[in-house]
C-alpha cells in the first residue's frame, strides 16, 4: 500500500508556503538576521519561532524511542487532528469511522470539513465491534479513529481487535493515545514500522500536566509526517510553548511521579465510591477519570454543582445512560469530593 494514494489530490499538488525560517534556519548566533521582517530589538520572542521545533523534537524523540522524522507537533492534538482530515480526507466524497462513545471531536472536525461520519458503535462493556466495523469500510473510508484508553468509558481497547482491523484496512487508521501514560498497556508506538498507515496521536494536555501550553504528538510514518508538515500553519507551536514543553520533557520523570499518584488515587476513589449508595457501577479505568453509572445523573450533576464540584455529565452518550465522569484529582481534591458525595448521599 503506499500512502500516496490516500493523499488529497490538491494537497499533493500544492506546494507549502516558505518561511523566511524555512529557506534559512541556523543555530549559530553569529549571523545577521534581515530576512523575515522582525523587530530586531531583543526581547527574548522578537524572533520567529523554529516552524519544526527541532530542539523539542529531539528531547520528546529520546522519551518516546523514535526518530525526530516520525513525530509532528501541533497546537494541541486537535490540530494534529485537523491536518490529518485535511490532508487525506476529500470534502463530500470520504468518510471516517468512528467508535462512540468516544471523543467528540472526531464527529466535530468531520462535520467541520464536510466528510461523511460513519459511527459504529462500541459494543457493552466498551470494546469494538470488529465484524460491524470491517463491514462499514467503504472505498471511500479513509479514516479510522480508535481512542485508546477511550474517553469517556476509561478502558483500552483490546490490542487484538485493533490489529485485526490494522491487518484488513488499507486507509489511516489514528490510534489516540491521549490516557495512554495511565494505563498498563504500553503504546503503539512500537507497532508504527510495521504500519505505514498507522498514526498515533499523544498531547500535552493530560499526564504531562501541560493543557495550557497547547501541545499535541504525532507519530507516524516519515511520508505521512512529511505530508502533515507540508500543511501545517508554519508557526504552529509559539515560542513560549516550544520552551515550556522542553523543560516538561527535561523534567520528565516529575509526571511519571504524578502519574503513579493519580493512579493509586484512582484505585482508592473507586473504592470508595463503591460505597455510595446512588452509585450503581464504576466502570474499570485505565485513564485519570471514572466513568459511573449513577441513579440519575442529571439530579447528581446538579446537586454537586450547587456544591461546586464540577464533574461531566455523559448521560446522553451511546451506553453512557446516567453516567458521570469523575477525573481524578490530587489527595486532597478527592477528599473534598468524597465528602460533598457522602453529603448528598441519600
Ligand atoms: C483530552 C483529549 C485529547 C487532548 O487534546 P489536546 O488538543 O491535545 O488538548 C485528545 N484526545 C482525547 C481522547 C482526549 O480526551
Amino acid at each position: 500500500m503506499t500512502i500516496d494514494n490516500l493523499i488529497r489530490k490538491n494537497i499533493k499538488k500544492m506546494s507549502a508556503y516558505s518561511s523566511a525560517r524555512d529557506e534559512f534556519n541556523a543555530d549559530e548566533s553569529n549571523y545577521l538576521f534581515l530576512d523575515a521582517n522582525e523587530n530586531p530589538f531583543d526581547s527574548d520572542y522578537n524572533r520567529y519561532p523554529d516552524p519544526y521545533q527541532h530542539q523539542l523534537k529531539d528531547a520528546i524523540s529520546k522519551i518516546k524511542q523514535i526518530p525526530k522524522e516520525n513525530i509532528l507537533l501541533g497546537n494541541g492534538s486537535d490540530e494534529v487532528l485537523d491536518l490529518i482530515f485535511r490532508a487525506f480526507c476529500e470534502p463530500r466524497e470520504d468518510e471516517i469511522i468512528s467508535m462512540p462513545p468516544t471523543y467528540g471531536m472526531y464527529d466535530v472536525l468531520a462535520n467541520l470539513n464536510d466528510i461523511k461520519s460513519v459511527k459504529v458503535p462500541l459494543k457493552k462493556g466498551f470494546q469494538i465491534d470488529t465484524e460491524a466495523v470491517k463491514a462499514s469500510i467503504t472505498s471511500n473510508t479513509k479514516l479510522i479513529f480508535i481512542c485508546s484508553p477511550n474517553n469517556p468509558s476509561g478502558n483500552l481497547l483490546q490490542i487484538n481487535n485493533i490489529k485485526s482491523i490494522l491487518d484488513e484496512f488499507d486507509g489511516l487508521i489514528v490510534i489516540d493515545e491521549a490516557y495512554i501514560d495511565f494505563a498498563t498497556n504500553s503504546s503503539f508506538i512500537s507497532e508504527l514500522n510495521d504500519f505505514p498507515n498507522l498514526i498515533i496521536t499523544q498531547t500535552f494536555s493530560k499526564a504531562l500536566a501541560h493543557a495550557g501550553i497547547r501541545v499535541g504528538m504525532c507519530f507516524a510514518s516519515e511520508r505521512i509526517i512529511s505530508v502533515l508538515n507540508k500543511i501545517k500553519p508554519p508557526y504552529n507551536i509559539n515560542q513560549l510553548s516550544q520552551k515550556k514543553a522542553l523543560e516538561v520533557v527535561q523534567n520528565y520523570e516529575t509526571y511519571l511521579f504524578q502519574v503513579e499518584i493519580i493512579k493509586s488515587e484512582r484505585e482508592l476513589l473507586s473504592k470508595e465510591l463503591k460505597n455510595i449508595k446512588w452509585i450503581h457501577h464504576i466502570h474499570p479505568s485505565e485513564s485519570n477519570f471514572l466513568l459511573c453509572e449513577v441513579d440519575n445523573a442529571n439530579y447528581r450533576y446538579e446537586q454537586l454543582l450547587s456544591r461546586k464540584v464540577v464533574v461531566r455529565n455523559r448521560t446522553n452518550q451511546h451506553l453512557c445512560e446516567n453516567c458521570l465522569r469523575f477525573t481524578v484529582g490530587t489527595p486532597e481534591q478527592n477528599q473534598k469530593l468524597l465528602h460533598t458525595i457522602k453529603q448528598i448521599d441519600s
